[in-house]
């Protein structure tokens, strides 16, 4: 086996945690458009008109975050029964099983769906039921991440806290997140008092924003200071502050980066712009992550074949930035615990494929030498005995 296909196959075994995953964002062109006509939704006229011509638009680099943005909300009107919300959860967790996702964390915008008069227990029941059905089925854990939207008024992500309790009482939304829009239109404090009442109700609940990405690492430090959160989404520039990284390795607070999405929205054009290096040096824990898996063409493992592309990593750094991310998942120490051997034997599997092709390769090598040595011995036999 090459090294080359070596690689691909273990990044593909490598079990993964996916943080930065918005449910919205994995819906498939065919669903849309199955959806819309079910649903009897009407899309734009300027829309594209079948999946394909839909999927070709996703393949390109948006203009920027308000056309990306411009899709992925048209996608989201099509969303309304809660067996809408199971197929799409259920989707997604088929596509994962084929990546070895073993563990997913889970955004969702219920104030997207509210505003549109979905009520809350629609789409909570339809994600929990696919979540439940994923983990007795396809061994995969998850975590729901209910998320503000940073264009929306404090009073409105209020009543999105209010109708959230019983979700939060009964274990089934686990964290806090704030996505969409602008970072600078819509710094963090502005939710300062939404994280803190979330966090006095519910004490064990984890607490991320997006941060970061268009703005520097001020923006990584106002969240932290204001929402006091455990994690980053993004948080790509936080490799310009040394300070900042100090404090990211000490606290162990994750970015969770998603290659893909920076080079279809932001301005990165080569993936080593994400000075992932950087975070590495410092110890950093991040993860990699697909963002709008639909919306950029590329789930998770499409992100790490591209990082691999870049960087040329070897397996122990790989599994280096699995058990980080395992480590920061907001999970049980049990599940860790299991997901960390699962990295170790997968890490056994492919070194022993590496040495033993290196065996390989080497015997070849001798062989070769033997052969042009036999070679040089007859025709030193022809040249100098035989012509005496
Ligand atoms: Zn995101």
């Amino acid at each position: 086996m090459s090294e080359a296909i070596t690689m691909e196959n273990f990044l593909r075994e490598l079990p993964k945690c996916e943080h930065h995953c918005h449910l919205e964002g994995t819906l498939t062109t065919e669903l849309l458009f199955k959806l819309a006509k079910k649903n009897h939704i009407e899309l734009p006229d300027d829309y594209p008109k079948t999946p394909e011509e839909l999927n070709e638009k996703y393949r390109k680099v948006y203009t920027d975050l308000d056309e990306f943005l411009k899709y992925y909300y048209t996608g989201m009107e099509v969303l309304i029964t809660e067996t809408d919300f199971y197929q799409l959860t259920w989707e997604l967790f088929l596509k994962i099983n084929t990546q070895d996702v073993q563990h997913i964390e889970i955004f969702f915008d219920p104030q997207g769906h509210l505003s549109r008069n979905i009520e809350f227990d629609v789409f909570m029941s339809g994600m929990s039921r696919a979540c439940e059905k994923a983990f007795n089925e396809l061994g995969i854990s998850s975590k729901l991440i209910m998320c503000f939207l940073r264009d929306f008024s404090k009073e409105d992500a209020f009543r999105a806290i209010e109708l959230s309790r019983p979700y939060f009482q009964n274990d089934l939304i686990h964290g806090i997140g704030l996505d969409s829009s602008s970072e600078s239109e819509f710094p963090p404090y502005l939710f300062r008092e939404c994280y803190k009442e979330i966090k006095k109700s519910f004490p064990k609940v984890g607490l991320t924003a997006h941060g970061g990405e268009e703005l520097g690492p001020e923006s990584i430090i106002d969240c932290i200071r204001y929402l006091k959160v455990t994690r980053i989404d993004h948080g790509i520039n936080a490799y310009k502050n040394l300070d900042l990284l100090k404090k990211l390795s000490k606290d162990k607070i994750m970015l969770t980066i998603c290659p893909i999405s920076e080079f279809k929205v932001q301005d990165i054009t080569d993936y080593r712009q994400l000075h992932l290096e950087k975070y590495l040096q410092y110890n950093v824990p991040f993860s990699i992550n697909s963002d709008d898996p639909v919306y950029f063409d590329g789930y998770i493992l499409e992100n790490y074949v591209k990082i691999q592309e870049s960087y040329n990593w070897d397996m122990a750094t790989w599994c280096k930035i699995a058990r980080n991310s395992i480590n920061c998942s907001w999970i049980s120490d049990e599940r860790k615990n299991e997901l960390l051997a699962n990295v170790n034997k997968v890490y056994i599997k492919y070194e022993s494929i590496a040495s033993g092709s290196k065996e390989r390769e080497s015997v070849t090598v001798a062989f070769v030498k033997l052969m042009f040595f036999c070679l040089f011995l007859i025709f030193f036999f022809y040249k100098f005995i035989l012509n005496q």
